[in-house]
C-alpha cells in the first residue's frame, strides 16, 4: 500500500482544461472516491495517477517516488475499468494470470496468486470457465482478481460497476468494501454516483469543472458541504435551495423569513444569501414536537406525493402558488418549491394546505454570489471554515503538547 499525492496537477487538451491545479493527498490504505458529474475531470485525474496521461503541469507521487514521468507498468498500480475487457478465448485462470505470465513469473507462484485472488473474489471452482459462461458480476470479479494478482500498491478503479444492473451493483459495493478491508490497500475509485461514493469511501473528493471542491469523509460532505455545488451534488434527493436576502434579523425570502443572529456571519444585511435544507429536515408541524429548535411555521400546499415504502416524498409549493402552471423544469428549479420527506404513515394528501417547519440546526446558508457556505445550522451561527481551521489549530496544539510530554 502507498500514499498518493497530486501536487498542482493541471491537464489541458488544447482549449479544454480537464483538470485544474488539483492537489490531493491520499493516505496509505485509504479508500477514496473521486466523484462528480460527467466530464468534470475524474477519469483524467485517475489517468494522471495511472500514467496513462501526462499532466501539463504538476507532479504525481506514489509512496516517496515522483512517478510523473514513469510509465504505468513502473508505478505499482493496478487498474479496473468500466468495460471489463476479458480475453474471450481464454478461460478465467488464463485471464487472471495473463499479466503474471507476461512477466514470466514461475508456475508455482502464478498458481498460488491465482488461487488466493480467486478465493478473495469468490471465483473458486470457476477457473476453467470461459468469459461467456459468466454473469456480468462474475466477469467483473475476474477483472478485479486480475488486478489483485499483481499485488499493487494502489488500486485504481474507474466506474467498475457502471455496467452492472442495480441489484448487482449494490452487492458489488459490499464486496469491494470487504476486499478493501482484506487487502488493506489504497483504493482510488472514480464514480459519478454519489450514493456509491457515500457508501464505500473513507473520504470523498468532490470534483466540479476540473477543480477539487471538497475532500472529506462522506458525512462531513453531507452535513457540512463547503459550497452550493457540494450541497446539491451529495445526497439524494437533493438539498432544497431558496434564494433570499440577509436582513438585520436573519433571512428574508419571497415566501418566508427565518430569524437568527446574523452577527457571526461575514456578510452584511442586503447581501444575497441562498438557504439550503435537506428534505428530511423539513417537518409538518404535527410531527415537529420532538425538534429541539424549529423555525416558525411556513405555509405550503402539497402538490405531488411519492410513496417510497420507507418514506414519502412530498413536493410542496410555498405561498399557495401552484406548480401546475409551471413547466416541470421551472418547477424543479423554482425557489418556491420544497421537497419534504415524511414517515410512510403520515396522513398527508395531495392538494392540502399545510404548515411545515425547518429544523434550525440543519439549515445551511450560502453566499449566493460565490456559492460558499457561511453557516451550517442557524441556532448558533458558526463560520464553517473558521471553525474547522480553529479545530485544526487546536488538534495541532494538542499533538505538539503530546509530543513534548514524550
Ligand atoms: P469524467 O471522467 O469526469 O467524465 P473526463 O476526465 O473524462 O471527465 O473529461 C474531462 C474533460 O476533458 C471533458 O471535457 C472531456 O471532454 C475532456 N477530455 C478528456 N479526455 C480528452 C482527450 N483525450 N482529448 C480532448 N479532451 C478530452
Amino acid at each position: 500500500m502507498a500514499r498518493v499525492r497530486l501536487n498542482d496537477v493541471t491537464k489541458r487538451y488544447e482549449d479544454i482544461t480537464a483538470v485544474n491545479e488539483m492537489n490531493l493527498e491520499i493516505e496509505d490504505g485509504e479508500f477514496i472516491c473521486l466523484v462528480g458529474p460527467s466530464g468534470c475531470g475524474k477519469s483524467t485525474t485517475m489517468e494522471t495517477i495511472a500514467g496513462l496521461t501526462k499532466p501539463s503541469e504538476g507532479t504525481v507521487h506514489i509512496g516517496d517516488t515522483d512517478v510523473t514521468k514513469l510509465p504505468p507498468k513502473d508505478r505499482g498500480v493496478s487498474m479496473v475499468f468500466q468495460n471489463i475487457a476479458l480475453f474471450p478465448h481464454m478461460d478465467v485462470y488464463d485471464n487472471i494470470s495473463f499479466g503474471l505470465r507476461l512477466r514470466k513469473y514461475d508456475t508455482e507462484e502464478i498458481d498460488a496468486r491465482v488461487d488466493q485472488a480467486s478465493d478473495i473474489v469468490q471465483l473458486e471452482g470457476m477457473l476453467d470457465r470461459m468469459p461467456d459462461e459468466l454473469s456480468g458480476g462474475q466477469q467483473q470479479r475476474v477483472a478485479i482478481a486480475r488486478a489483485i494478482v499483481r499485488d499493487p500498491d494502489v488500486f485504481l478503479m474507474d466506474e467498475p460497476l457502471a455496467n452492472l444492473d442495480a441489484k448487482l451493483r449494490v452487492h458489488m459495493r459490499t464486496e469491494l468494501q470487504r476486499l478493501h478491508k482484506q487487502l488493506d490497500t489504497t483504493i482510488i475509485y472514480v464514480t459519478h454516483d454519489q450514493a456509491e461514493a457515500m457508501t464505500m469511501s473513507d473520504r470523498i473528493a468532490v470534483i466540479n469543472a476540473g477543480e477539487l471542491q471538497q475532500i472529506d469523509p462522506p458525512l462531513v460532505c453531507y452535513n457540512e458541504p463547503v459550497n452550493l455545488f457540494v450541497a446539491g451534488f451529495i445526497g439524494s434527493p437533493s438539498m432544497n435551495f431558496v434564494d433570499g436576502e440577509l436582513t438585520e434579523k436573519g433571512l428574508a425570502t419571497d415566501h418566508f423569513d427565518l430569524e437568527f443572529d446574523v452577527d457571526g456571519l461575514e456578510l452584511a444585511p442586503g447581501d444575497a444569501v441562498t438557504m439550503g435544507i435537506r428534505p428530511e429536515d423539513i417537518y409538518p408541524t404535527a410531527q415537529s414536537t420532538t425538534l429541539p429548535s424549529s423555525s416558525a411555521g411556513i405555509d405550503a400546499t402539497t402538490d405531488v406525493l411519492e410513496p417510497m415504502g420507507d418514506e414519502i416524498f412530498v413536493y410542496l409549493t410555498l405561498d399557495g402558488s401552484s406548480a401546475e402552471t409551471m413547466t416541470s423544469t421551472e418547477a424543479s428549479t423554482a425557489s418556491n418549491q420544497l421537497q419534504m420527506s415524511v414517515d410512510p404513515d403520515s396522513a398527508i394528501d395531495e392538494g392540502e394546505n399545510i404548515t411545515v417547519v425547518l429544523d434550525r440546526s440543519k439549515v445551511h446558508l450560502f453566499e449566493t454570489a460565490s456559492g460558499d457556505a457561511v453557516a451550517h445550522g442557524i441556532e448558533t451561527v458558526s463560520k464553517p471554515n473558521a471553525d474547522r481551521a480553529s479545530a485544526k489549530v487546536e488538534a495541532e496544539a494538542e499533538a505538539d503538547a503530546g509530543g513534548r510530554h514524550e
